[in-house]
């Protein structure tokens, strides 16, 4: 089955979750990139367990920013608990099965490797190396699904 980025991923519920992480990642780098236990507990309304569930990503130290050669071009490589993953910056989109349920239901969402990635940025968790070339990794590249 083939899952695509269709116009509905823009809902509104999404429009609004990403502002709020936008928000308290902005305060987060204001915070010398700490987060704050009243932070924690605003976008624990929102995302629940997949909150809790991004936390124990970013401590297994889960997230890598790979910038490509000399370039600016940034992509984030996760590696999860079923497989590699790789995301951008700022976009809304994984290969996770969360992720591909959530479209196919026609309700995206901010998964937990979405939401980890631009809170390990935010709280400079995130290690980071250049690589020479674009690497795209998805789960296929474990054979684990
Ligand atoms: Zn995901």
């Amino acid at each position: 089955m083939e899952f695509s980025c269709s116009p509905d991923v823009g809902s509104l519920e999404v429009r609004i979750a990403s502002s709020l992480l936008e928000t308290v990642c902005e305060r987060i780098e204001e915070n010398n990139y700490e987060i704050t236990d009243e932070d924690i507990a605003v976008l624990y309304d929102v995302f629940g367990t997949d909150l809790e569930k991004s936390f124990e990503l970013i401590e297994k130290k889960s997230f890598e920013l790979v910038t490509v050669g000399n370039t600016a071009r940034t992509y984030i490589v996760v590696n999860g608990s079923s497989g590699i993953y790789t995301l951008y910056p700022y976009v809304n989109f994984c290969q996770c099965c969360a992720y591909k349920m959530s479209i196919t239901k026609k309700k995206p969402f901010i998964c937990k490797h979405i939401l980890g990635s631009r809170l390990a940025i935010a709280m400079k968790k995130c290690k980071s190396r250049t690589s020479p070339n674009f690497v795209y990794h998805n789960m296929s590249d474990n054979n684990v699904l």
